[in-house]
């Protein structure tokens, strides 16, 4: 299958390229676009067996239930049921925006895939402009997970997508670089108390200013827990090739581990701009520190560009948990499988 690379920024006229894209959806295709947090690989989230093509060209495993993405707020009510007073208050708030709620699913409307047999159901309206033009004239809801190979890092940029998913699926938006660059904050309202199944752009601390009390499990409590309610939490995530290790952001830690896993090893280091002379065969660059944002957008590019060079050891920096900070310990914390450095 050849794989098209339809540019859509605003300096040309692109409607042509958007047509494209929305008759291949309306074909039972997939088609991968951006959004404000990564590229999203999507498919009509009423089409069964569109959305199987979806899991096909991942490698998804079939348990791992979909985010719905829709274009206007109202779409919602299509599609759940039961939607409570915490739920109306996140969207007012958050939407267009990069959280996801899990919600009632009203029965025999979505393809079952796309729910992987729940009753409850991951819905949200992205914030960016061609994930939107795309939404609106599509005039139906898109089922879509991140547009990377299951267990890579997501997305950030058209040309990751290409990498993972050339000559398997038929088209791909390029709107450029994501701006979050992590993906959105996953929250179930369907329980009496808000729990944050994933973290992502908005954090708990922006959910609790707008409804009040939100759990959080740590990346232990989720581990231990027998039955994920984010199913996909159980599932190996973000992992570049060669193993990653986390790492305190302190130079001496740093500049000691280089030196003792020289001999046997490539390392590549992922940290902030002030380790950037640190002695690692390879290094690239977590942006500011302290800046979770730079990070936050620099991080899966980050992982990414480590499966390009020869390391066998990747260093990564860790972040204090506050803010996007959460998000992205998290993320590193699945991409090292909960693994520290030890000299
Ligand atoms: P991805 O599509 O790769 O961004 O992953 C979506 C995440 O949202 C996964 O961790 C899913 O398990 C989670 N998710 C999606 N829908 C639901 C749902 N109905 N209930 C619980 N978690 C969900
Ligand atoms: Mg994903």
């Amino acid at each position: 299958m050849h794989t098209l690379q339809l540019a859509v920024d605003d300096f040309v006229d692109n409607s042509e390229n958007y047509t494209q894209a929305v008759d291949l959806l309306d074909n039972g295709e997939v088609v991968a676009f951006p959004t404000e947090t990564v590229y999203g690989l999507g498919a009509v989230a009423t089409d069964e067996q569109a959305v199987k093509k979806i899991f096909a060209a991942k490698g998804r495993p079939s348990d791992n239930p979909l985010i719905v993405h829709i274009g206007t707020a109202e779409e919602v009510s299509l599609y759940t049921a039961n939607i409570s007073e915490v739920a109306k208050k996140c969207m007012e708030a958050f939407w267009p925006g990069p959280l996801t709620l899990v919600m009632h699913a009203k029965p025999n409307i979505l393809a079952p895939s796309v729910t992987a047999g729940l009753q409850t159901v991951g819905i949200r309206m992205p914030d960016h402009p061609v994930a939107l033009k795309l939404l609106q004239t599509l005039k139906k809801p898109l089922a879509a997970p991140s547009a990377n190979r299951s267990g890579k890092p997501s997305p950030t940029k058209a040309s990751h997508v290409f990498e993972d998913l050339q000559g398997i699926i038929p088209c791909i938006l390029d709107g450029g670089r994501t701006g979050i660059g992590v993906e959105s904050t996953v929250l179930d309202v369907t329980l009496s108390e808000p729990v944050i199944l994933r973290p992502g752009g908005v954090t708990k601390e922006m959910l609790e200013e707008v409804i009040g009390p939100v759990l959080e499990p740590s990346f232990e409590q989720q581990k231990i827990e027998s039955t994920p309610k984010a199913p996909g939490m159980k599932y190996t995530h973000y992992a570049p090739d060669a193993p990653v290790y986390l790492i305190d952001a302190d130079e001496g830690i740093i500049e000691a581990a280089i030196a003792n896993l020289k001999s046997g090893h490539k390392v590549a280091l992922l940290a902030p701009e002030c380790f950037k002379e640190m002695k690692a065969d390879y290094y690239f660059s977590l942006g500011e520190a302290h800046d979770a944002e730079q990070m936050s957008a620099a991080l899966y590019d980050a992982l990414r560009a480590c499966d390009k060079t020869a390391a066998t050891i990747i260093l990564a920096t860790a972040t204090s948990k506050t803010g996007v900070g959460t998000a992205i310990m998290n993320r590193l914390e699945k991409a090292a499988g909960g693994n520290w450095y030890q000299p």
